[in-house]
């Protein structure tokens, strides 16, 4: 199994990165985390044919990781896709999903796609399978607009993915990450403590009881984009491929 960083900027487009998409793919499996504004076009840069992704899992209904989801449906529609299709995300996707559409394709929520769209409600702890895909949604924490905000847990093909999303230090991220074989961790900024988003310095002593074989930070503004270099952490960058 792999996991490709498709996008893994911020919403501000720091160090001139996509919006967050991860695409991991193996044996069983095919889905994408996360589908921000600029997905499409970086998905088709990459040459990845959408049309073989089962599952997108959503984790907030911020532009940058909710945002493609339009282009991607449009996409699909025009690429003549017939491959069943599941959006998963918080509570409210459907009516937000459609909100997305029609702002950006007037009518576009109201088309009948030709393949099968299945759009499903994820609660917090209550774990649920799609295929050879088991996830586990956390409550985390980043603001009064665009949740409820998610982190996940996913189990495949014997391995544990674990994401962050977007959030400040919270104690989900615990039972979210733990022992994880990759664990992916928003390092909005190095030390700088701001309400709703991770630094670097705050989940550090944390590590070590989260203890996942491989840590990856991701959604880098500026103040971290010009650190990389004396972090002594992996940075994620868009195209990265972590082997898992
Ligand atoms: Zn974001
Ligand atoms: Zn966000």
């Amino acid at each position: 199994m792999q996991l490709r960083f498709v996008g893994c900027g911020d919403a501000l487009g720091s160090g001139g990165r996509f919006n967050t998409c991860f695409h991991v793919t193996g044996k069983q499996v095919n889905f994408l985390i996360d589908c921000g504004a600029s997905s499409l076009p970086a998905l088709k840069r990459l040459g990845i044919a959408r049309e073989d992704i089962d599952l997108i899992l959503i984790t907030h209904f911020h532009g940058d990781h909710f945002g493609g989801l339009p282009f991607l449906l449009l996409d699909a529609q025009f690429a003549r896709r017939t491959r069943p299709l599941v959006i998963a995300g918080p509570a409210g996707i459907e009516t937000r999903l459609a909100q997305v559409m029609e702002a950006l394709f007037e009518h576009s929520s109201k088309t009948k796609q030709r393949f099968e769209l299945s759009v499903v409600e994820l609660q917090p702890e209550q774990t649920r399978a799609f295929g050879a895909v088991k996830v586990t949604p956390y409550s985390v924490v980043h603001g009064e607009s665009g949740g409820p905000f998610l982190a996940y847990r996913i189990e495949a093909e014997g391995r544990v993915i674990a994401y962050s999303a977007d959030t400040e230090w919270t104690e989900t991220l615990i039972p979210a990450a733990r022992d994880a074989d990759l664990f992916i961790a928003e390092a909005y900024y190095y030390d700088k403590v701001v309400k709703n988003h991770l630094s670097l310095k705050t989940l550090e002593p944390h590590l070590a009881e989260i203890k996942a074989k491989r840590l990856v930070l991701t959604h880098m503004s500026d103040d971290m984009l010009g650190r990389l270099e004396t972090l002594g952490y992996t940075a994620a960058s868009d195209g990265m491929v972590v082997e898992l």
